[in-house]
């Protein structure tokens, strides 16, 4: 069975409490009060819960680092395909080239 509990998704916090209902069970936060979907087994309100975790916590470091790079990335790509346009494809080169061997 699955213990391992992430850390709250929306404030990082580690307090948390499993609730035991009739037929569900639920992860909450006692920091914040935010709770996670409730299931009947615990291992799915649990699995959920981390999921919601992981996915939130990369999206934000995710945010922070590789979207600045992907914008980089992104500012390079139209940057090379602008002079691209301006300047016509790389082709002159090659096509000096062969004029030369000619
Ligand atoms: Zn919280």
């Amino acid at each position: 069975m699955a213990s391992l509990i992430e850390p709250c998704p929306f404030c990082d916090s580690g307090h948390l409490h499993i609730s035991h209902h009739l037929l569900s069970h639920s992860v909450t936060c006692q920091t914040c009060k935010s709770t996670g979907p409730h299931r009947r087994k615990l291992e799915d309100a649990l699995q959920e819960w981390n999921h919601t975790s992981k996915l939130l916590r990369s999206a934000r470091t995710a945010s922070n680092v590789q979207v600045h790079g992907h914008l980089h990335e992104l500012e390079d790509a139209v940057r090379n395909l602008a002079s691209a346009l301006r300047y016509g494809p790389f082709k002159h080169k090659g096509a000096t080239k062969l004029e030369l061997e000619h």
